[in-house]
């Protein structure tokens, strides 16, 4: 099935291509893209000679005229053109050494680079000469994969695996990704290969997690991964969730797809990449906290701040942002079964204002977290929960507009206690902050300066102090 190339940019290259006798195609993602109807940005030019020369040739025929970007180390050339990112390079032969997932390359023919390509579906290409143009060259049937949903490696996926190990992770990206399953041999060469995942960079196997993380259903990656064995070695956190311990004929659940389920459930609700992540780490530290206490059963005790405090090594080792965005998966995992304790409780107003404090403008997505985390097979016991959710957000919105404390402000400030008292810095200071703080979460006095002035007077009050200046 050959294929329509409707966008301009393709006969702009053609016409090029052809006045300097280069064979040129179109191939990889976009080409795969293509025929699943799935939009794409990236467009990759592969020719038969200097891809430099061919891009600098296209980009002068255009108006505007892009600028071009090249890397001469890479032999290859890039310009922006409307939404498009297009890249130009020769096609090459590659082979690799045992310690390196960069090659030796070499010039080559289209099929030395097609064989160069990591999967079957990703290896197909368009011809973008005079006498094929939008034909079709697909030498390892990766039409058919695509028609029947098959990832599968174009040589020996061991060494195909073994040559560049990323692969393996975008396997499992791609069968995420695009809801395709890996061929059994491909897949048995994963597991067979899974040590070589090591001479892969942090951040590259960091970005194919996220990438799964951002698929509709990640936990197919996550599964994937555990049973190939990359999950162990890659995130030990993760793997030591799986599993169910038993004393005295109770268990627990087993976490690992305990989180694998809340992932899924709290994907369709958010594109929030890091609320993701939230929720694949909100139990991360259940396995360290795991105790069986007679008469209670399995505890967790505090596993929402052991796992905050885990974050930072998890982070640190995939090389993922340290920043606020780390700051904001931490206060999820703290504040995670917040809105589920005070649901099973009557909600007050003290104890939503309180939430609200601790949240701040997080607190929407505290509750989607929390409305995913409830994977219960009892039915009752769900429509409860989620019933009660509904209460804590229509209490959360009748306290906010009320009292705004989502982003409080002490409505007297320490400076000020210390002009009306005439003291320094001291003990006394943050006690009367905190005491005004507590009255106003607790709904003893409203979040306006009369009312906490005049609470101050009083705990200073009981404190020994007295004013120095009137107000
Ligand atoms: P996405 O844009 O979703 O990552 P893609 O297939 O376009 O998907 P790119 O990383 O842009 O991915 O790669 C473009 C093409 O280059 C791929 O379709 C594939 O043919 C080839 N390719 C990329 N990475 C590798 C690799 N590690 N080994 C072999 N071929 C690769």
């Amino acid at each position: 099935m050959d294929k329509e190339l409707n966008h301009k940019i393709f006969k702009h290259i053609a016409e090029v291509a052809g006045k300097i006798q280069q064979e040129t195609y179109v191939i990889g993602g976009f080409v795969r893209d293509l025929y699943l109807k799935r939009p794409s940005k990236d467009i990759d030019i592969v020719t038969l000679g200097s891809g430099i020369e061919l891009a600098e040739n296209v980009a002068s025929t255009l108006k505007p005229r892009p600028k071009v970007t090249v890397f001469k180390n890479f032999g290859t050339a890039q310009f922006k053109y409307r939404n498009y990112e297009v890249e130009f390079v020769g096609a090459r032969k590659e082979s690799y050494s045992h310690d390196s997932r960069k090659p030796v390359v070499e010039n080559g023919t289209l099929e030395d680079d097609q064989n160069r390509r990591d999967f079957t579906i990703n290896a197909l290409a368009l011809g973008l000469n005079e006498y094929n143009f939008g034909q079709l060259v697909d030498p390892f049937n990766g039409l058919n994969d695509l028609e029947n949903k098959i990832i599968r490696t174009p040589l020996d996926p061991s060494i195909t695996f073994s040559d560049d190990p990323l692969r393996m992770m975008r396997a499992i990206r791609f069968s995420t990704q695009l809801g395709f399953e890996i061929e059994t041999k491909t897949l048995q060469a994963v597991a067979r290969n899974k040590e070589r995942i090591k001479i892969v960079s942090a951040e590259r196997i960091a970005d194919e997690i996220n990438k799964i993380m951002m698929a509709p259903l990640p936990s197919v990656g996550f599964k994937l991964l555990e049973e190939t064995g990359l999950l162990e070695i890659i995130f030990p956190e993760l793997q030591k969730m799986k599993g169910i311990d038993v004393v005295n004929g109770t268990g627990h659940k087993d976490n690992f797809y305990h989180t694998l389920e809340v992932l899924d459930r709290i994907s369709p609700n958010t594109d929030n990449l890091w609320l993701r992540w939230s929720a694949l780490l909100h139990d991360i530290a259940k396995p360290a906290t795991k105790k069986f206490v007679d008469g209670q059963g399995w505890t967790f005790h505090a596993h929402n701040f052991v796992g905050a405090k885990m974050i930072p090594k998890i982070f640190r080792r995939l090389k993922l942002p340290l920043n606020e965005k780390m700051k904001y998966v931490q206060k999820m995992v703290v504040l995670h079964m917040r809105p589920i304790v005070l649901s099973e409780e009557e909600v007050t107003d003290s104890a939503v204002r309180r939430l609200l404090f601790e949240a701040g403008d997080n607190i929407d997505d505290l509750m989607t977290l929390c409305e995913a985390d409830i994977t219960s097979k009892n039915s009752q016991k769900v429509k409860r929960y989620m019933k009660n959710f509904k209460i804590v957000r229509r209490k959360l919105k009748e306290i906010e507009e009320k009292d705004a404390v989502r982003n409080f402000q002490p409505p007297v400030s320490g400076e000020l206690i210390m002009e009306v008292f005439g003291i320094s810095p001291s003990r006394e200071v943050g006690l009367i902050k905190d005491a005004i703080k507590d009255a106003i979460l607790d709904g003893e006095i409203r979040n306006n300066y009369k009312e906490a002035y005049s609470f101050m007077l009083k705990k200073a009050h009981e404190l020994g102090l007295t004013p120095k200046v009137r107000d």
